[in-house]
């Protein structure tokens, strides 16, 4: 009945009837997506739940990653971003607790998780957006006593040599049973890693090669591997990535490695061809229109 009300006082021009786009209160339109997000400091008091995509969501209910665990140490402490999904604070938990049963390995570094209520961030990642991403050092952490200064300013180790198309000297068999653990886990549906990486687990691994399939090569990705849960059972609003292809992924791999090697000639740009066009920041109207309630929520 109110709507019927609304489209008639609508038809006869009593009220202005997009008073916001999709639901988007006048405050935040037109603006970037990242400014609100990156402004949210705690996780909204709402139950867990990622809305959208992995590039364009939120997350409402977000658990903060206990600064130092008993197997790991959130990295970079002044850019609360270890934040996540329940089930991603669990899963890195978990996956340390199994690290540290490794020779050496005292746990894990982590890195970037999501912001409080996820979302665009301000720099670096488009994705990391719906609690559901993780960025984990490669280099064996020699303790779990870092300060906070130190976690602030300690570099990570690269793992590459010749732009990525091999590892070199730093990595070992633990980093190979690191990721092996990770993709092994039934919550992670992809993990990034740069290719000469990828290559070498291909070369090394002797048993079940099944969850090769689930480590992608990637640009970047030498300093850490970013391991990708899937949307968690029953989160309705949670948009999934399309599965890897079928088999162990190796023969893609070796491809990206052969073309750092030998990088293809890149075509000449048409001179008549417009410019390409700069990618647009991310705005409320662009996400789910829950993303508007997790920000608005204490
Ligand atoms: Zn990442």
């Amino acid at each position: 009945m109110i709507t019927h009300i609304r489209a008639l006082a609508a038809i006869l021009g009593l009220i202005a009837l997009p008073a916001f786009a999709q639901g988007v209160p006048a405050s935040m339109q037109g603006k970037q997506a990242k400014q609100f997000f990156g402004a949210a400091n705690v996780g909204s008091r709402q139950g867990a739940a990622p809305f959208g995509s992995y590039a364009k969501g939120c997350i409402a209910g977000g658990l903060q990653l206990p600064q130092t665990g008993p197997t790991w140490q959130a990295m970079r402490l002044s850019r609360n971003r270890n934040w996540g999904h329940p089930q991603l604070v669990d899963f890195v938990a978990d996956l340390s607790a199994r690290v540290a049963q490794l020779p050496g390995w005292p746990g894990l570094y982590v890195g970037d998780m999501s912001q409080p209520r996820g979302g665009p961030m301000l720099s670096g990642h488009r994705s990391h957006q719906l609690g559901l991403d993780a960025d984990i050092w490669l280099m064996q952490p020699p303790r779990l006593s870092l300060s906070i200064r130190e976690r602030e300013n300690m570099s990570a180790t690269s793992m590459r040599r010749a732009n990525g198309a091999y590892v070199n000297s730093g990595w070992t068999r633990g980093q190979h049973e690191v990721v092996k653990a990770a993709a092994s886990d039934p919550r992670v549906a992809r993990i990034f890693i740069f290719p000469g990486a990828k290559v070498q687990m291909c070369n090394d691994e002797t048993g079940n090669r099944d969850w090769l399939r689930k480590v992608r090569p990637w640009w970047g990705h030498h300093y850490h591997f970013h391991v990708r849960l899937a949307c968690p059972p029953g989160a309705a609003g949670c948009v999934n990535q399309d599965p890897p292809p079928p088999g162990d992924g190796c023969a893609e791999a070796r491809e990206w490695v052969s073309n750092i090697l030998n990088p293809p000639k890149a075509k000449p740009r048409d001179p008549n061809a417009p410019a390409p066009k700069p990618r647009r920041e991310l705005t409320m109207a662009d996400l789910p229109q829950q993303c508007v309630g997790v920000l608005q929520s204490p």
